[in-house]
């Protein structure tokens, strides 16, 4: 069997990722560092695959460059790209088993310790014609600029909230097209006290928002606070885009509805957490909406409730790059100390420093997450024929059908329209889902809590679609 042990499996080379396989192979211990993406870097520190043809609108990032050299010399690490990690198991005695499907890994990997920072994924926000050609979301269009320098359309319309579609809207306009922003947080939410407090100290991400401001300025962009898309309309393409002012629940205020044009939509409420290998593996959870939704439990070195499982960075609740470098470089040297039974008092000492910045850098993440999270209301937007679930095509009306036959949970839901069974795995459509199975206006109060009550979709492996040749070596 093609099978090989090494004493800490990292998954993910994102920001998280690569700190935490650096700080470990500093420690001399054997690190396999293993990612799905053809080169390193995750999501902050994505390289084009080729140089890109829109070269200008591709952030140059040394400290990115000098973090992928220190990996790639370390001698104790083993970087295998390409290759995704489908399943996880607990292995004889206090050892991890990873299945991996990749061109030059080993079929299975065993470990003294994981860690797991597997990152985020953009939220989907279901709302009538988001499923129309033409409507992208936020990490999408990032990903074809920074990749493939590829443009959505000429005239594009964000719709969402926070600093990606910031970012990825002024990298747009760099690059040439007209924008359109709709930020859904109000203007007197944002510049509120706790806004200006959050921002204290945060020379480098102020010096961002700037940046981004000046780009769409520059570009003659649309831009309005408090604003949302509630619907876009045409079959084969964008044809007309309907966009409302929301309340202080995110619900569009009647009368205020106006017809917009534009030939790309582009969706960016944030991330959830891809954390579904630690769920597979069973780690302790709990429920934070303003990180994303359900995250693992953690100690102070980022270990989950399983001895010798640790999980960073946005796949322990979304918090950006900076608290995953952090988190990564604090699991990366407990984890090592682990392997190398050193003692509590000398691990606690070498922590201490990267323990104090990260607390002072989750206070601004936590204030991101506090504002910028979707309320309620914008889950209300769906309608009757709004399809939730693509790749089953199920629709709201489906959904409500199931409930009022007796469906109390998303796994019931499931098993009678056969939403979540489809390619994706219920990875895109489970928090919608949910979202559509609420009662038609719960309070806002209850309404965390009764999304908690309906429950999720179990995780299963494989992780994501295998060919039956992987699957059987694995
Ligand atoms: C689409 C997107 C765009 C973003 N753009 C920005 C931005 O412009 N500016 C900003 O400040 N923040 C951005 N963020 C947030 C920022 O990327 C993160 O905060 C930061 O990258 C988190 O680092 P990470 O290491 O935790 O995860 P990531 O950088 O997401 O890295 C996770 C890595 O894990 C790998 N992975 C996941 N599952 C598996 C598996 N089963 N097997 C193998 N490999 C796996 C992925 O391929 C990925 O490379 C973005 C996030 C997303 C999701």
């Amino acid at each position: 069997m093609n099978h090989l042990r090494v004493d800490i499996a990292v998954v993910g080379a994102g920001p998280a990722g690569l700190q935490a396989a650096l700080a470990a192979a500093e420690a001399r211990v054997r690190v396999a560092l293993i990612d799905r993406y053809p080169r390193p870097g995750g999501q902050y520190f994505r390289q084009p695959r080729s140089e890109p043809a829109l070269a200008s609108a591709v952030a140059r990032q040394p400290k990115a460059q000098a973090l992928f050299q220190r990996v790639h010399r370390a001698e104790n690490v083993v970087y295998w790209p390409e290759t995704g990690v489908w399943a996880a198991f607990p292995s004889d005695g206090d050892e991890w088993l990873l299945a991996l499907d990749g061109p030059d890994a080993p079929a299975r990997l065993v470990a003294r310790s994981l860690v797991l920072a597997t990152g985020a994924y953009d939220r989907p926000i279901a709302f009538p014609g988001w499923t129309t050609p033409g409507v992208y979301t936020a990490g999408a269009v990032q990903t074809l600029l920074k990749s493939e320098g590829v443009l959505p359309g000429r005239r594009v319309l964000f719709t969402g909230s926070g600093p990606l579609q910031w970012a990825v809207a002024a990298a747009v306009a760099d690059a040439g097209a007209e924008v359109i922003l709709l930020e859904a947080v109000s203007r007197a939410r944002l510049f509120s006290l706790s806004g200006l407090l959050a921002l204290w100290r945060q020379g480098e991400r102020l010096r961002e928002a700037r940046a981004y401001w000046r780009s769409l300025r520059r570009g003659a962009a649309e831009i309005r606070f408090g604003w949302a898309v509630v619907e876009v309309r045409g079959e084969a393409e964008v044809e007309e885009v309907i966009i409302a002012r929301l309340d202080d629940q995110w619900r569009p205020i009647a009368g205020t509805e106006a017809s917009w044009a534009a030939d790309a939509v582009v969706i960016g409420y944030g991330f959830l957490p891809e954390n579904r290998l630690a769920q597979l593996l069973g780690c302790a959870e709990d429920f934070a909406p303003h990180l994303g939704g359900y995250i693992p439990r953690r100690d102070e070195t980022m270990q989950c409730s399983l001895p010798g499982v640790y999980v960073v960075g946005d796949a322990a609740g979304i918090r950006g790059a900076d608290v995953a470098q952090l988190e990564g470089r604090i699991a990366g040297l407990a984890a090592a100390a682990r392997v190398q039974a050193r003692s509590a008092v000398s691990l606690q000492a070498a922590l201490r420093p990267y323990q104090i910045s990260l607390a002072q850098t989750r206070r601004f993440a936590h204030w991101l997450g506090r504002t910028f999270t979707p309320g309620p209301g914008l889950y209300r937007l769906a309608r009757d024929d709004t399809t939730l679930c693509r790749c089953e095509e199920v629709r709201l009306a489906d959904v409500r059908a199931a409930v009022a036959n007796g469906a109390g949970s998303l796994d019931e839901v499931k098993a009678m329209t056969r939403a979540g069974m489809g390619y994706c795995q219920g990875r895109i459509c489970g928090e919608i889902l949910v979202h559509g199975m609420m009662r038609s206006n719960p309070p806002t109060s209850t309404y965390w809590r009764e999304f908690q009550r309906l429950g999720r979709f179990r995780v299963r492996p494989p992780l994501f679609p295998l060919t039956l040749q992987s699957l059987a070596q694995g």
